[in-house]
């Protein structure tokens, strides 16, 4: 079984006009995104990606279809068991998303701090994370005497920090300069091969695409127009 299944999945948003038709968001989507799998999904602005990592993450509720995050329908539990399901998933942000007044010793370990994780191994993972994004002399710093490619780098670590199975990527290289954007994708690159997490990447960027993604979906107006290995998908005559 796929590590994430989408069935029919299916986001409205009420129209913000009165009597006017509802947003569909994300329309009828079925992917299946296998564990190991660097899944690329690629659209214009507006073509429902974020959307639909909102709800793998179960930050929102679908609306209709059935999501399967290993194995866990996560339409049909409970808030208290979506904060395990949570834990399993890490996400990194084109704005990094980072606590400005956290040093980044302190941002990378914040999960491990609200999971209640002993001291002791908050430390070591920390730590041991930080050598991994090559960051270790910058522990003590805080996010605004960074580069953009630090600052992500500490949100690639923070979101290692519990070990999830998965990666969310939401244009998580569009802020930072084409040579940047390499060195972020290289780091994923590893995150992906030696410890085997599963990567979604959502992207406008067809470059990006084609530097790490496996496979590919091609999101239009809420709908997955195209979906496969990339060297297929962008063959086409
Ligand atoms: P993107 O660059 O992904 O298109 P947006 O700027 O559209 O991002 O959206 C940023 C945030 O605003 C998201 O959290 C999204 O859910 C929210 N958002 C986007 N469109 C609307 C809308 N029409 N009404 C309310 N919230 C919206
Ligand atoms: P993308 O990430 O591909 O830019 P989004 O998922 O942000 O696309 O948005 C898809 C559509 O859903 C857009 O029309 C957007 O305005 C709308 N939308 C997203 N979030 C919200 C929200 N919270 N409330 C209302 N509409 C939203």
């Amino acid at each position: 079984m796929a590590l994430v299944a989408l069935r029919n999945v299916t986001k409205t948003y009420p129209s913000p006009e009165r009597n006017a038709e509802a947003i569909v968001a994300v329309d009828d989507v079925t992917l299946d995104i296998e564990a190991g799998d660097v899944y690329g999904i690629i659209g214009y602005s507006g073509a429902g990606k974020s959307t639909l990592v909102r709800l793998v993450n179960a930050l929102e509720p679908a609306t209709s279809g059935s999501i399967i995050v290993d194995g866990t329908e996560i339409t049909a539990i409970p808030e208290r068991q979506l904060r395990g399901i949570r834990l399993r998933i890490g996400m990194i942000f084109q704005q990094f998303n980072l606590f400005n007044s956290k040093t980044v010793w302190k941002n990378v370990a914040y999960p491990l701090t609200v999971a209640g994780r002993p001291k002791a191994e908050i430390a070591a993972r920390v730590d041991e994370l930080l050598e991994f994004v090559g960051l270790t002399d910058k522990a003590r710093s805080y996010p605004d005497q960074l580069s953009g490619g630090q600052k992500q780098r500490v949100g690639i670590a923070r979101a290692l920090a519990t070990s999830p199975q998965l990666l969310l990527a939401d244009e998580a290289t569009s802020a930072l300069d084409p040579e940047t954007t390499q060195e972020v994708l290289a780091l994923l690159k590893r995150v992906n091969r030696e410890f085997g997490i599963t990567m979604i990447v959502i992207t406008h960027e067809m470059d990006v695409i084609q530097s790490i993604a496996t496979k590919v979906a091609v999101m239009d107006g809420g709908r997955v127009v195209e979906n496969g290995d990339v060297f297929e998908v962008f063959s086409n005559p």
